[in-house]
């Protein structure tokens, strides 16, 4: 049996030489953006801290059109080391119309892996212990936590920050019921612009498509709901065939990516297992936006809120719980509960194989006055 030492500091893909019981005061499982975050927050209030990924690398393999929206009190520190360029408008095209430009849309371009790679370093100096290469099986009732590799880990607090999909939400039934399915490719920008542009159709039902610009490349994508996840493929075909034709980008695909986002706004992100705390931080905890589908900005930001309100679980403080659950609402609660409002009254008028008007759209998408109205 071994306890962890908040000296332990590593960021390393094997376990070799390790017990098969780990002792740690707060686990944190997922290493992106707000398992990250937790891991340094919790770390930096004092909880001896192991944080453990499936992935082999923080970041990889991206699954994101990687646009951050500016946002007060961003830390410009990570954004200075995975900045690739600046946004500062957004372009809406609603079916054929001409283009509705927004300025004041700012925001950045990152790189998606050296992002998560950066806030591992983060974790790791404020003493968290990283790990990847290391699959979470299974979580029992008394929230011990069985690896692929059947080595087990006791923690007083469990973060849950493995995303859309959380096996720490399913332990605790806190499931995202709604998801969207996406598909992306990355292809070469020809006419430079520091623009997001916005493709919103009848034809994508719960979801809208994107060009975002990086550098000499752009992220280009889209994303519905799964009962349409058929149309990805084809959809995407045919914005590519377009923008082609119009010379804004090349034929070549350089990568493809897609994934889940959860759509259906936030779950209880507290919860018991046994004697054990567990708190849900990012997309585990519902927190995309399901408008949007912007998540990066909420996962660092939950991340770190669970990060401390782990440490101070650990401390003893018994409201610290309750608190996080409190910060969450007052945070991100209105701006969840808009967008889940426009979403679903986008997708009733999709009932009895009705389709929305330009008008639902516009009032359906935040570029618009529409969508702010009361
Ligand atoms: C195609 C696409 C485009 C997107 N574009 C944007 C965008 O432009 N801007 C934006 O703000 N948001 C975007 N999002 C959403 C954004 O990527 C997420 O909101 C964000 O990554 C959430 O961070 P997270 O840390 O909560 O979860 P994740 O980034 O999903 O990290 C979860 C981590 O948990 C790990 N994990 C999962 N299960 C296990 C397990 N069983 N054991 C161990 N580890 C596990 C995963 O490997 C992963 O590293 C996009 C999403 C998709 C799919």
């Amino acid at each position: 049996m071994r306890t962890l030492t908040a000296g332990s500091a590593t960021r390393s893909a094997g376990w070799d030489g390790q017990p098969a019981l780990v002792h740690c005061d707060v686990l944190v499982v997922g290493l992106g953006p707000a398992g990250a975050a937790a891991a340094r927050m919790a770390a930096a209030n004092g909880a001896r801290v192991l944080a453990i990924d499936r992935k082999a690398e923080p970041g990889e393999p991206v699954q994101c059109a990687e646009f951050v929206p500016a946002m007060i009190g961003q830390d410009k520190v990570i954004m200075g080391r995975a900045l690739r360029q600046s946004i500062v408008s957004m372009t809406t095209f609603v079916e054929r119309e001409g283009p509705h430009h927004r300025d004041n849309f700012p925001g950045h371009m990152i790189d998606r892996r050296a992002f998560d790679a950066a806030l591992v370093e983060d974790a790791v100096q404020a003493g968290a212990e990283c790990r990847f290469s290391s699959p979470v099986r299974a979580i029992d009732e008394c929230g011990r936590v069985t690896l692929a590799d059947t080595k087990t880990i006791d923690a007083r607090v469990i973060i849950g920050a493995d995303g859309p999909r959380s096996v720490v939400g399913k332990a605790v039934g806190r499931i995202n019921a709604e998801i969207a399915e996406t598909r992306q490719i990355r292809v070469p920008l020809l006419q430079p612009s520091d623009a997001t542009d916005i493709f919103l159709s009848a034809e994508i039902p719960g979801g809208y498509a994107w060009l975002f610009p990086k550098g000499e490349h752009a992220n280009l994508g889209l994303g519905v709901a799964p009962p349409w996840r058929a149309r990805l493929k084809p959809l995407l075909a045919g914005l590519h065939d377009r923008l082609v034709d119009e010379g804004r980008v090349g034929r070549q695909v350089l990568a493809h990516t897609g994934g889940a986002i959860p759509v259906g706004g936030a779950v209880d992100p507290v919860a018991e297992l046994g004697g054990v705390t567990v708190l849900l931080a990012g997309d585990a905890a519902g927190l995309t936006n399901p408008v949007t589908g912007a998540g990066i900005n909420a996962a660092v930001q939950s991340g770190a809120l669970a990060g401390l309100a782990g440490a101070r679980i650990v401390a003893g403080d018994r409201q610290a719980a309750a608190a996080y659950a409190e910060d969450i609402d007052d945070t991100f609660g209105a701006s969840i509960a808009r967008a889940l409002a426009r979403r679903r009254a986008m997708m009733d008028t999709y009932a009895d194989a009705g389709r929305p008007s330009g008008a639902d759209m516009r009032r359906g998408w935040i570029a618009f006055a529409e969508y702010w109205a009361a």
